[in-house]
Order: C-alpha cells, then sequence, then structure tokens
C-alpha cells in the first residue's frame, strides 16, 4: 500500500470510531504526511488541537498505522505557522518565547472556531442529553443561579418537583434561547428520579416526540405508544414543544397525552422558546391547555446575576477568575447564558494551555474580537449620548448629580430608555449613570410612564428618540 493510501485508511479507521462533529472538529483541519520511512507528521493549526490529538487520539492513530502495516510508526505534529498560516510550518519548539506569544498564537489560530464549536471541542465525550429519559447530572437545582429574572420560574420547577401533579399542572417554562430551559427541566426529572424513584417519568422533546409519533405509525406500534405516553406515565417532560406545532398528527396524539396524563393527575412539564398565542400553527386546543396551569417565563439574567453564574461555574470548574475578568464578560454578554460559559470554557482552555493566570489583560486578547460579535448595537452609553444631544446638554452633565431641571428630565428620560432598550437591571443603569442607588433609576423609568400618558409634549420628545434609537437598535 502506498503511503497516500495507507494514510486514507488510517484516516478513515479514525472516522469510524469517533462521531461526525468531532472528527470535523479535530482533523478537517489537520494535514497529514510522511516524512520518511514510518514516520507521519501531522501538521494542525494551533498548540490547542496538536494537545487535544495527542492526549485523545494518539494512540489511535499509532495502532491503526500498526494495524495496517506491522510496523511501529513514529507520529509527531507540526504546528501551523500563525503569522502565514497554510504556507510554511516550523517546529513548534521553536515558536514558544512566551507564555503571551504563545496564548497570542493560539488565540489567532482558534479564532475561526466559533463559540459554540468550542464548547463541543472541549467536551467530546459528553453526551446530547436528548434521549429519553437520560438526565444531565450537572442540570440539577443547586447548579442553577437564581436571580430576579428566574426566581420565579426556578421557584415553580422546585415546587412542581417536589409535589408533582399537585401545584402547577402543566408548568409551561418560556424564555429566549440559552435561558436555562433544558437545565430546569432535568433538574425536574434529576429531582423527582432521587426523591420518588417509583414515579414513572418520561423526558424527550417535541422532535423525538414528532419522530416517535411517525415511528409508530409507520411501524403499526401507535397501540405501544399510546400505552407508554397515556397509561405509563407519571410525569411528561417535553422540551422545546413548540416543535410541534403545524405537526397534526403529533398534535393529535399529544393532545390525548396531556388529557390522560392530566386527569389521571400525572405531571406535565413542558419548555418553549416562544409563548403559545405566537406559535403559528398551533392547534387552538393546545394553546388553551399549555396556559391550563401555570406560564413561568425566565428573562435575560441581570448583570449581578450574570456575574453569579460566572462564578459558580467557575467554582464547578476550577477556575480561579478574578472579579475584573468577571465583570468584564458579565458587561458584553447579555443575553445569553450558554454564551457566558462559552467564554469562560475559552479563557480557561486558553490560560491552562499557556500556562498563564487569567488576567484582565488576557481575557480581552482572548475574548476580544468574540465579545465584539455579540456587543449589543446599541448601547446605554449610546442613548445617553443621544438624549444629551437631543436636550443640548453634555453626557457628564446627564451623569452628574446636578438637579436642575434641565439636567433631571433628560436623566429620568435617558434612564427610561436604557430600561426600554436594553433592558438592563435598574443597579445596572445606575451605575452607567454614576448612581448608587438604584431606587433612582426605578423612580425616573415609574415617573417617565407615568407623565407619558399626561403631556403630549413629552410624548411627542420620546417618540423622536424612538426614532433615532430604533433606527440603531
Ligand atoms: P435553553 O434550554 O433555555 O436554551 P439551557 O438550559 O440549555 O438553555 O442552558 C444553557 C446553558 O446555560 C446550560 O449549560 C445551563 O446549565 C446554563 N444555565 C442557564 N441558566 C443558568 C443559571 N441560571 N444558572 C446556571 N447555569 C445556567
Ligand atoms: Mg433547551
Amino acid at each position: 500500500m502506498d503511503q497516500k493510501s495507507l494514510i486514507i485508511r488510517v484516516q478513515e479507521a479514525i472516522k469510524e470510531g469517533v462521531s461526525e462533529q468531532n472528527y470535523n472538529n479535530w482533523f478537517r483541519l489537520v494535514h497529514w504526511q510522511f516524512n520518511g520511512q514510518d514516520k507521519v507528521s501531522l501538521q494542525v493549526p494551533n498548540r490547542f488541537v496538536r494537545d487535544w490529538i495527542r492526549e485523545n487520539y494518539l494512540e489511535r492513530i499509532q495502532f491503526e498505522f500498526f494495524k495496517l502495516t506491522g510496523r511501529q510508526h513514529q507520529v509527531d505534529f507540526r504546528v501551523q505557522s500563525a503569522t502565514k498560516p497554510n504556507k510554511k510550518t516550523s517546529k513548534e519548539t521553536t515558536q514558544e518565547k512566551s507564555p503571551n506569544q504563545a496564548t497570542q498564537k493560539i488565540a489567532r489560530g482558534l479564532d475561526r472556531v466559533s463559540l459554540t464549536q468550542m464548547g463541543r471541542l472541549l467536551k467530546p465525550q459528553i453526551k446530547q442529553p436528548y434521549s429519553l429519559n437520560r438526565f444531565n447530572p450537572a442540570y440539577t437545582f443547586e447548579r442553577y443561579v437564581v436571580g430576579g429574572a428566574n426566581q420565579f420560574v426556578s421557584a415553580a420547577c422546585q415546587a412542581v418537583a417536589q409535589n408533582p401533579g399537585q401545584s402547577y399542572n402543566p408548568l409551561l417554562i418560556y424564555g429566549g434561547v440559552g435561558l436555562g430551559k433544558t437545565h430546569l427541566l432535568h433538574a425536574i426529572g434529576l429531582h423527582v428520579g432521587r426523591t420518588r424513584p417509583n414515579l414513572r417519568v418520561i423526558y424527550t422533546t417535541g422532535e423525538a416526540f414528532t419522530n416517535e409519533v411517525i415511528n409508530s405509525i409507520r411501524f403499526d406500534k401507535t397501540t405501544d405508544f399510546r400505552r407508554r405516553y397515556r397509561e405509563n406515565c407519571d410525569l411528561l417532560l417535553i422540551d422545546d414543544i413548540q416543535f410541534i406545532a403545524g405537526k397534526e398528527r403529533t398534535m393529535e396524539e399529544f393532545f390525548h397525552t396531556f388529557n390522560a396524563i392530566h386527569q389521571a393527575k400525572g405531571q406535565i412539564v413542558l419548555t418553549t422558546d416562544t409563548l403559545p398565542q405566537k406559535i403559528s400553527q398551533l392547534e387552538e386546543r393546545l394553546r388553551s391547555r399549555f396556559s391550563w396551569g401555570l406560564v413561568a417565563d425566565i428573562q435575560p439574567p441581570d448583570f449581578e446575576t450574570r456575574c453569579a453564574i460566572l462564578y459558580k461555574k467557575a467554582e464547578l470548574e476550577k477556575i480561579r477568575l478574578p472579579e475584573t475578568v468577571c465583570r468584564y464578560v458579565a458587561t458584553y454578554v447579555h443575553s445569553n447564558v450558554r454564551d457566558l460559559e462559552g467564554c469562560l470554557t475559552r479563557l480557561k482552555a486558553f490560560a491552562s494551555l499557556a500556562g498563564v493566570d487569567l488576567t484582565l489583560q488576557l481575557a480581552k486578547e482572548i475574548l476580544g474580537q468574540m465579545l465584539n460579535e455579540v456587543k449589543p448595537k446599541l448601547s446605554m452609553n449610546q442613548i445617553q449620548q443621544i438624549v444629551a444631544e437631543k436636550y443640548s446638554i453634555k453626557r457628564s452633565e446627564l451623569c452628574s448629580q446636578n438637579r436642575q431641571k434641565r439636567f433631571a428630565k433628560p436623566r429620568q428620560i435617558a434612564m427610561y430608555l436604557c430600561k426600554k432598550y436594553i433592558k438592563s437591571s435598574y443597579p445596572e443603569i445606575a451605575r452607567e449613570f454614576d448612581k448608587k442607588d438604584h431606587t433612582t433609576v426605578l423612580h425616573a423609568c415609574q415617573k417617565v410612564t407615568q407623565n407619558l400618558n399626561k403631556d403630549p409634549h413629552l410624548k411627542n420628545e420620546i417618540e423622536e428618540l424612538d426614532v433615532l434609537l430604533e433606527a440603531k437598535a
């Protein structure tokens, strides 16, 4: 067998042993090359990929060569030069001068890797928790950080987990992507599994449920399907129920499943990223059932909760997270806890690879580019700027303690608009306006809201500002 075919055979063998996703993550950018008799060299895009392959796949690669040739092969790695990608390669040992340089190098190499990919890269072994009755052991109530935006939903979930079928039925958890819906659903499942092992729990997703309906029809197993869901289930957890909208047979099955479990005083918990009223093609009778019990929504976490989540994750992952870094990440990543986690994962990977401690400087280097991508278009700073300009005052005057009416009014309007457009918490807004006490912001927002109805002049002014801001939001 020539060297080229040998490499292809080894690559295929590796491919068979890992998921396609993992193969793509790790090997897509790797260039294989013979480097003399029984010597193979893998050209990798950065040290991160090298270390990971070395740790997880090197033995496997050597074993495959051995199986095909009967001889031991020496496999070494070459890290692609960061400055001249695709062209020159150099031995990595000559490149690592200082931790900082090393980090920059990895950072450059990994700029192309997206946040979600990064998450996957670091946890290649963890299976998606989406198969039936499989709960992610990390998704417990203990690990769920509670703040103003999710206090209510978290309490509702705990009540249901403690007394299934007795408090809110169904419980519908509603919220945007990455805000912890799946986490809470698993937490309920884990809690019930631990405290009431006799209860029959089914966990599935809207998509998996749809597939089950299709298969049960296809393979003539509808009786089994119905028995399983309608007669043998005390707690039904369905994630992303919005998926079944528009799928007639699935909605039909779900409707009867719902009725059967509900009548038998079994508990139903559903999650959705769209409010039932807004899910198009959802049957009316389902829409009404979804709101029979309690609809609890999760809002994006405020600044303080974002910090608390970061600290908690850092503690669990044994990362030393300085306060400055925590605040930096929490400031820029607003609306999605999954992205917060992604940042932390990325910081951990870089810092540990470069063998350095996390500092604000390092975090900025590593996350800078990425955070620009997720930065909201409209910032509080911009709102202040726009309002100040409209009222012909300086931004600094808007944030000053001066209570003269010509400053106080625009200040209140700016605070109100920050709440309206950025949806930040009161303390966050207070901080942007150099106010110690967040009740100032609360009063400002209340006052503007009240006066809006009474004062057509004010209404006009705000409408004009709305036009300017909406153009940027
Ligand atoms: P969703 O299902 O709403 O899209 P997930 O439940 O998958 O979101 O959450 C995304 C990630 O964020 C998960 O890893 C989850 O553990 C984490 N997460 C979300 N909210 C919180 C929170 N309040 N405390 C701790 N972790 C959270
Ligand atoms: Mg989810």
